[in-house]
């Protein structure tokens, strides 16, 4: 993956997530689940990222921001969002260090600012910021 992308639609933003997915798909095998952190601006394109990254892990289901719900699960693909959690333990109590510690699921955080304190410390991390109606800037931490 590159360090810095511009993307000047939701469906390039989506192509780009769907290419890291790929990227993990062809890696070796991992000792912990691949965990990668969204964070940035609300609208940055977070979500619509992990549409196409979804799509590169070849689930068919739709990913929505969820409303209330703070953790889905689509077979080993986690989309956790923490928008609206208060503190670590919310998502903690979920059960995600034992998700995290399994080799076969990947992880996606959004607002994963939010649980830095319990991040893996290889977690990849993807800053979105609104640039403008159509523009997004992507950078990898
Ligand atoms: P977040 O999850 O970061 O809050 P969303 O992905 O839910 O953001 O929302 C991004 C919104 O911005 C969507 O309505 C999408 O259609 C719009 N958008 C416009 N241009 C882009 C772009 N280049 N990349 C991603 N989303 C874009
Ligand atoms: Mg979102």
């Amino acid at each position: 993956m590159k360090k810095n992308y511009l993307t000047s639609s939701p469906s390039q933003t989506q192509k780009i997530g769907e290419s890291l997915a790929k990227e993990i798909l062809r890696d070796g095998p991992r000792k912990k689940a691949y965990v990668i952190g969204l964070v940035g601006d609300l609208g940055g394109g977070k979500t619509t990222f992990l549409q196409g990254f979804a799509k590169g892990l070849r689930i068919k289901d739709k990913i929505l921001s969820p409303t209330f719900i703070i953790m889905r699960r689509f077979k080993n693909f986690y989309h956790v969002d923490c928008y609206r959690i208060q503190k670590p333990e919310e998502i903690l109590d979920l059960g995600l260090k034992e998700i995290i510690s399994n080799p076969k699921n990947i992880v996606a955080i959004e607002w994963a600012d939010r649980l830095q304190a319990i991040l893996p410390k290889n977690t990849l991390m993807l800053e979105f910021e609104f640039i403008d109606e159509k523009t997004r800037r992507i950078v990898v931490r």
